[in-house]
Parts: structure tokens; sequence; C-alpha cells
């Protein structure tokens, strides 16, 4: 059945970088494979139905491709999927396709944006970011080729949530900063808002009814437990010798605390984040348009769980944070030009979400 899909306007200008990527996406991820794909891997005749076949494992929910390498095994020599070279892109499995674009089917309507996750994503991001375009959404009529990803069905909250995400990202474009206390008192309002609603009705506010002066601060200490306790692996050089690299710095540089003066650390840190304000000068702006991005992509995630705080604070943490890994890559550098930023950006996407368990421990 036609629907409305919303797709977000940098959507159709996304183009795969193939061998030139340095970060290509067949590396340090578990490939999902789709059950169609799956069977048709079962059958498939000769020398590449074995090989395809000795790398398939069949997990409790769903068959992925293992590989000893940290990387998937049909990824050539040449950089190129080897899949896709002798049978075509409808021969690959769906993730794989469909990646970087992230495909939201809310049942009363779709959502299609892209994943910064990709260093090419990351450029159409900053573009807009940098040359103060709006991230608009183009609407289209067609039938979705992708399944429905909720289980709800609360299509009035669901209108809340989009009149919502519309407020708070024209409250950014208006002034107010990603980190501002005014959003954290929204979604912790909002959510008992919605408690009370469940029990004893009433309605729902508007971030616009909120303003602070003041701004949601991590320290050091909190920094720490997030690197350590989240993002943070030992084998991270498995799925990224790059973000590894940025890693081992930190742990040389900061290190864990208690073993130092955490004053020291955080004298380092905002050394570090001192210099980055130098080398980047339009930085504010760009933290502040990636806050933006990401509650276009993810504050609907709220229609699922109803958790406005979580959300919220994890995507000014996740902010935050991007900021360290900046700061550490341009430190003993002259100058970062946007191809780096998109470099470290889509591999710190990557590993991102492994801080939402930590966000918990601050
Ligand atoms: S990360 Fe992006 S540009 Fe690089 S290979 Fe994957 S889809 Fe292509």
């Amino acid at each position: 059945m036609k629907c409305e899909i919303r797709r977000i306007s940098i959507f159709d200008e996304f183009q795969c970088a193939g061998q030139r990527c340095s970060i290509n996406c067949c590396q340090g991820w578990k490939i999902p494979i789709n059950h169609d794909v799956y069977m048709k891997y079962l059958h498939e005749k000769g020398l590449f139905g074995i090989m395809l076949r000795a790398f398939l494992k069949r997990g409790e929910q769903t068959a992925f491709f293992r590989s000893p390498f940290g990387r998937c095994p049909f990824w050539g020599n040449d950089r190129l999927c080897s899949i896709q070279k002798k049978h075509g892109e409808e021969y690959m499995p769906a993730v794989c396709v469909q990646f970087p674009r992230q495909l939201y089917n809310l049942s009363f309507f779709c959502e299609e944006t892209l994943y910064l996750a990709c260093p090419e994503a990351v450029k159409l991001f900053l573009e807009c970011a940098y040359s103060d375009k709006s991230f608009e959404y183009h609407i289209i009529e067609s039938v979705p080729e992708y399944e429905v990803n909720t289980t709800n069905d609360d299509k009035n909250f669901l209108d809340y949530l989009v009149k919502s995400r519309a407020e708070l990202t024209a409250m950014l474009r208006d002034g107010m900063n990603f980190d501002s206390m005014a959003i954290l008192d929204y979604g912790r309002e909002a959510q008992s808002a919605c408690l009370n609603m469940a029990t004893a009705g009433g309605g729902l506010p508007s971030p616009r009814d909120y303003f602070s002066e003041e701004c949601y601060t991590i320290g050091i200490e909190e920094i720490n437990k997030l690197f350590f306790e989240g993002f943070f692996h030992p084998n991270l050089g498995i799925i990224s010798m790059f973000l590894h690299k940025l890693c081992k710095k930190y742990v040389r540089k900061i290190g864990k605390l208690g073993k130092r003066n955490p004053k020291a650390a955080d004298k380092k840190l905002c050394a570090l984040q001192d210099d980055l304000y130098q080398k980047l000068p339009g930085l504010d702006k760009m933290l502040n348009r990636y806050f933006e991005y990401y509650l276009l992509t993810n504050f609907l995630d709220i229609y699922e769980d109803y958790s406005f705080t979580r959300c919220l604070l994890y995507g000014i943490v996740k902010t935050k944070m991007v900021m360290l890994f900046l700061a550490l890559y341009a430190e003993n550098k002259d100058s970062i030009d946007r191809e780096e930023i998109a470099k470290i950006i889509a591999v710190y996407e990557r590993r991102a979400p492994q801080m939402k368990d930590a966000l918990k421990k601050l």
C-alpha cells in the first residue's frame, strides 16, 4: 500500500566512494543476512556456493557471515565486494545494499535518512552544516519496500513527537545551544507527563515552554567513565586502526583517573579543546548542527520506548564526546579539513552507541 515517505534532503545525493573509501563499511561489523538471501546462498552452486556456506553462520535470530579477520570475508583485496561483482546488488545481504541509508517505517509514514557512520554521508551533512542550509524532508508517495519497524500504533503520540522535534530543531536554529538545560528540562517533564497521561490523563508539554541559561556539563570523571566503560575496547583495532589510535592517544594523555590527578587530566582536556577551537573556528555551530541531525534521525525512537530523557541526554553526551575525538586528532596538526572531520565522525558513529549503557552510571 502506498504511504507518505519523508526523505531527508541529502539522501538522494549520497554516492558510495567504493574502492576510494578510507574506512570501508565491510570492516568491523557482523553482517546480518536476511532470510531470502540466506536461502539463495544455501542453494548457490559450484565453488562460490561452497565459499558462501563456509562463512555462513546461523545465529539464534539471524544468520551472518563469520570471519576471523574482523572484516567481511567477501571483501576483496581490490577493496570491492566479490558477491556484488559476481552476481550484482540483488545478491548481497539487504543491510549491505541499504547502508548508510536508514529506512524507518513508522506505519503511518516512513522516514529515510543517512546514517553518519559513512564518511560520504558525513560530507553531505557537513556541506549543509557549514553552508547553513536546513535539512528538509522531501515528501513522496510510494510503497515502502521495507517492513514496519514499530509496535506502537498511537498516531497522536507520533504526531506530537514530530511536532516537538520540529520545535526543538527550530529552537536550535534560532540560537539555543545543543547542551542547554532547557532541552533536558523539557525531556524530563515530557516523560513524566507521559506517565501521568497513562494514569490520570492530561497533556504533553511543548519544548517552546522551556528556557535556560545553564548548560549541561560533563567533567573529566564522567568523560573517563564513558570512555573506559563504554567506548573503549582493547580489540578496537580490529574494527578500525584509525579509531584505535585515537583511543590510545586518550589513554596515553589522560589515562584512567585515580592513578593520576583528575585536576591535571581536566587541564589537559581543556587544553586539547581550546586548541581545537583555534583550528576549527566554526566548531560550536557544527556541533549544534550535529545534534540537530541527531534529533532528525533519532528523536522518533521515543515512539517505541517513551524515553525522552535517555534519547535527549544521549544526544547531548554523544555530541560532547565527538568533540573529544576531533580534539585528539587535531592535536599536533596545523589544521583539520572536512575530509578528516568526516572520517573521524564516521568511525566515532560506529562505536558511540556503546556509551548508552555507561550513561546510566553517570
Ligand atoms: S562507508 Fe560509505 S563510502 Fe565507504 S564503502 Fe561503505 S557505503 Fe561506501
